[in-house]
């Protein structure tokens, strides 16, 4: 497989150069700090794992955005330090991971603006953007989107807009929008592969696919579109024994568990594409936006 896609990948990268006079896209770095474990016993190795993410991104002077869940912040104390100190952007990644599909709406308010305080007390930093968990933010949590404004946030990543087995919002635009609440949305970069259309710029598809498919979806990407990546501490623990991740199934589990080893120079390599460089922060792009007429999606409930 390795030939084959190094093979695939020189021939690839012929036909990349030949077009390079077209404009490279740029690549923001994006990151769920998040304990995939936390509900089991076992060792949290999501910490080190962390400081290993934290250790690339200084060697490659990438400045990433880092969603955070809401209740590890106290033990993630010193980790979001370092990451403040480098210039990361800090944003909250949820209160606890449960999809907003299981979440309650009476008091989630009141504990969103609890996690960004305390996020912020330990950042020093505005902390104005939210993630999903699970890219939930679907036509029944659209909710969310009222009582993040009132939470102080600005932004939000957590719309997938296709079909997808999991979660999924088909109909959201693809390219930055605006909610009727005025929060913007930076939806998950969405790819087509035949009839297929995947969020090809992270987690395992950045694991699995062909790093040239993924430089040709970036490519054509519209203007529109933000282009994100996402990675979570899980993504590049090689050293992990197997472990059934709950609410999937064993091949699922399975494929989230093979090719970590990769996923870092993978994306190394990626950011090294003539075709690709690397972005700002999220709220770097919020602040751009400010001065652009996003559309505002109409939501039909
Ligand atoms: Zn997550």
């Amino acid at each position: 497989v390795v030939i084959a896609e190094r093979l695939f990948f020189s021939a690839f990268q012929k036909q990349v150069f030949a077009r390079v006079n077209k404009p490279t896209r740029a690549l923001s770095v994006t990151f769920d700090l998040e304990d995939h474990r936390q509900s089991h016993a076992g060792s949290k190795r999501y910490l080190a794992n962390t400081a290993r993410i934290l250790d690339f991104l200084d060697k490659n002077t990438i400045r990433a955005t880092i969603f955070v869940v809401g209740n590890i912040i106290p033990e993630c104390r010193d980790v979001l330090r370092r990451a403040s100190a480098a210039g990361h952007e800090l944003a909250l990644h949820s209160v606890t991971h449960t999809p907003l599909t299981q979440t309650s709406r009476a008091t989630l308010g009141a504990k969103l603006a609890d996690a960004r305080a305390s996020l912020e007390d330990v950042s020093g930093c505005a902390v104005t953007g939210f993630r999903a968990p699970v890219f939930s933010l679907t036509p029944a949590t659209v909710w969310i989107t009222e009582l993040l404004v009132e939470a102080g946030f600005r932004y939000s990543s957590s719309v997938l807009p296709a079909a997808h087995p999991m979660y999924g919002y088909p109909g959201a635009p693809r390219g930055t929008f605006r909610w009727p609440s005025g929060l913007v949305e930076f939806p998950v970069p969405i790819g087509r592969i035949g009839p297929t259309s995947l969020p090809f710029l992270g987690g395992i598809y950045l694991r699995y696919l062909p790093l040239p498919i993924i430089i040709k979806l970036v490519r054509r990407l519209e203007a529109s579109v933000v282009p994100w990546t996402y990675l979570h501490p899980y993504d590049i623990d090689s050293s992990e024994a197997y472990y059934r991740f709950p609410g999937t199934s064993a091949v699922q589990s399975v494929l989230l568990w093979r090719r970590r080893r990769a996923t870092l120079a993978r994306l190394k390599r990626l950011l090294e594409n003539a075709a690709v460089s690397t972005g700002g922060t999220l709220a770097e792009h919020l602040a751009t936006s400010a001065a652009l007429d996003l559309p505002q999606f109409t939501v039909n409930n």
